[in-house]
């Protein structure tokens, strides 16, 4: 048998998961979002102040297609401030994209994987929600 090497097409999108505090944070995580509304072409997720499904904190999330990875993610490693984002791919295994395969930019937090399946549908980027007026 000779498995390869997975390829990047199984990746059908990208979410970031910005987590703040719910007391303490949430103006940060305010001027992030907008910052990214202003920047970039993408959704931008409800904001859920308590936890919910995997994640430990609270957090909003932005689902982005895989051309804008190049530009968003190392836009988020210079402006996160003290915000913790968890970068996952989306693939056909959600509990592998976020317990093995995500990338942090800041401190790393909690995942509750399990909570997850390990198979689903490819969820391909959904239309942005925003209207960017400022370059990256
Ligand atoms: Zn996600």
């Amino acid at each position: 048998m000779t498995d390869g090497p997975r390829t990047i097409g199984e990746i059908a999108s990208y979410h970031a998961h910005v987590y703040y505090d719910p007391t303490s944070g949430r103006g940060e995580a305010e001027r992030l979002r907008n910052w990214m509304g202003e920047r970039f072409l993408v959704t931008l997720g409800r904001w859920h102040d308590v936890k919910v499904g995997p994640h430990d904190q609270a957090m909003y999330q932005v689902a982005f297609a895989a051309e804008l990875f190049p530009t968003l993610v190392p836009w988020l490693m210079l402006n996160h401030g003290s915000l913790s984002i968890l970068v996952h791919p989306n693939t056909t295994n959600p509990r592998r994209d976020h317990r093995d395969d995500p990338l942090w930019i800041g401190t790393p937090l909690a995942v509750h994987a399990d909570k997850l399946p390990e198979e689903a549908e490819m969820e391909h980027a959904p239309a942005p929600n925003t209207s960017p007026t400022l370059r990256p």
